[in-house]
């Protein structure tokens, strides 16, 4: 008989090449893609643990634009923008004459095994790094789904206190920035916030180097705000930016610089924390094994157990820099009712990307009175975002007094996008002024008698005042407060 032998080549991925326990002194982590406040406490934190770090620039569209002449096509948006970035970094180093690139750099970056492409980003940085001239450029990954405690490259350890390094750093970003975007838009005398906030930024990232005692620092930020001169009188609407996590994040061309233009737009930011994130990964996680538990008990038991210990970790850090700021930053929404909202459009297992979490935010954000308009920021490409943009238009159709918009950021178009959430803002500025009407009439209280009390009282241009959380609007619920305070 006649057999033949088909010519089978499987892939094979290609071997990593690891960061050695030699290198760590010679060689630079490079990271990227958060907020500057998380980038800079973040180096600090890597720093601390021994590791020579840096954060790249914010990328921008000439990234974009590198990431696609290197990458495959198809591919979305924020791997575009984060390889481009890296390799243009990557090019300035070269021409300025740095030897060795490839020997004296690393890039770290989370990974993690989905349905959306995210969990080819690693293959694709490899390949975009190969096409520019870096073919032995090292990607290091840590896992953020469900491998926590698990090390990549010998020379990096991703311990518990590189997760603990990271956390702290994540959570100090997110209450810096939350500080930023609170208090900003009401300040009297313009860049205070920002001026105190970078100095802060700089103690807290040193601190984090050194080990010395973040709770000392942040006391000090607190009594540092609480100096800033405010005008709560202010009516703003509160826009709440949502949608896939790169894309609501970043502070560049990836989302058109949304959330300062908002801010020059006369709106209140809210704007997503990390920290909402990293409890979502521990909750979907946690969801799964207890699903798999009835199938491989001791596994699963182990693994969850694993992740509530983390959790734990993440609580604690989170809920002690809170207290240490007098208990003024948010409280962060509850996984379960999020889950609760999103489920009757969203099924809560589906993963990848934000998951069930755009739908249930825009949810929560309209029947919990968590802002008067939400933005929903879409990469061009993005799977999960096309996903929960259909189930989006269901749930204003059931929630049509919610103003919701979604953009699709694709570089281009900004003006369009621009003008497009301009009309939206318009009718969330409405919003927020018949709120504010409406409590001084209830309260039988004059807006020129409420302004004239407030210039009278130093005390009520505290930014760090703990306003009631009866309406949307700052503006409002600071009118209840005063008017209160009064009586
Ligand atoms: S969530 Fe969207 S933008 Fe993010 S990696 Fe997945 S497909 Fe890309």
């Amino acid at each position: 008989m006649n057999t033949i032998t088909p010519d089978i080549r499987h892939y094979k991925k290609p071997v990593e090449l690891p960061m050695t326990r030699e290198e760590i002194g010679s060689t630079t982590i490079l990271f990227g893609g958060l907020t500057l406040n998380h980038e800079h406490l973040l180096k600090g934190a890597i720093e601390g643990l021994g590791y020579r770090a840096d954060y790249l620039p914010v990328p921008d569209n000439r990234a974009l634009q590198t990431g696609k002449e290197y990458g495959n096509r198809g591919q979305c948006n924020p791997t575009y923008y984060t390889v481009g970035n890296l390799i243009r970094y990557l090019n300035g180093l070269k021409e300025r004459g740095i030897k060795d690139i490839e020997k004296k750099f690393v890039f770290l970056t989370a990974a993690a095994c989905g349905p959306c492409r995210f969990g080819m980003y690693e293959a694709e940085y490899r390949k975009s790094l190969q096409n520019a001239g870096f073919d032995n450029f090292r990607i290091l990954t840590f896992e953020q789904s469900d491998q926590f405690g698990e090390t990549s490259g010998g020379g990096l350890d991703m311990n518990k206190e590189f997760y603990a390094a990271l956390i702290k750093s994540l959570v100090l970003g997110d209450m810096l920035n939350e500080a930023g975007y609170r208090i900003r838009p009401y300040e009297e005398s313009k860049g205070e916030t920002d001026g105190v906030i970078a100095q802060y930024r700089e103690k807290l990232s040193g601190a984090l180097r050194t080990g010395s005692p973040i709770i000392a620092h942040l006391k000090e930020l607190h009594s540092r705000l609480s100096a800033i001169r405010v005008n709560y009188l202010q009516v703003r609407p509160l826009v709440q930016i949502i949608g896939e996590f790169w894309a609501q994040t970043t502070e560049g061309d990836g989302n058109y610089r949304l959330a300062r233009w908002l801010e020059s737009e006369g709106a209140e930011v809210k704007l997503e924390p990390v920290s909402t994130w990293i409890d979502y990964l521990l909750w979907s996680s946690m969801l799964e094994e207890k699903e798999r538990l009835r199938i491989r008990p001791m596994k699963s038991a182990g693994r969850m157990l694993g992740i509530y210990m983390l959790r734990r970790l993440f609580l604690f850090y989170f809920n002690t820099y809170r207290r240490a700021l007098g208990s003024w930053i948010h409280k962060l929404p509850s996984q379960h009712r999020l889950a609760q909202y999103a489920n009757p459009y969203f099924d809560v297992h589906i993963t990848g990307g934000e998951g069930h979490l755009e739908v249930g935010k825009h949810i929560m954000a309209f029947k919990d009175r968590k802002a008067h308009m939400v933005v929903s920021v879409k990469p061009f490409g993005c799977m999960p975002s096309t996903l929960s943009d259909g189930v989006q238009s269901k749930v204003t159709s059931d929630l049509p007094d919610s103003i919701f918009l979604s953009i699709e950021t694709s570089g281009d178009a900004e003006i369009n996008v621009k003008s497009r959430v301009q009309m939206k803002l318009y009718e969330a500025r409405q919003r927020a002024k018949e709120e504010f009407t409406a409590v001084l009439s209830s309260h039988g209280v004059h807006a020129d008698r409420l302004r004239d009390t407030v210039t009278r009282k130093p005390g009520l241009a505290n930014p760090l005042v703990s306003l009631p959380q009866e309406y949307t609007g700052t503006a409002a619920n600071f009118a209840v407060w005063a008017v209160n305070r009064g009586r």
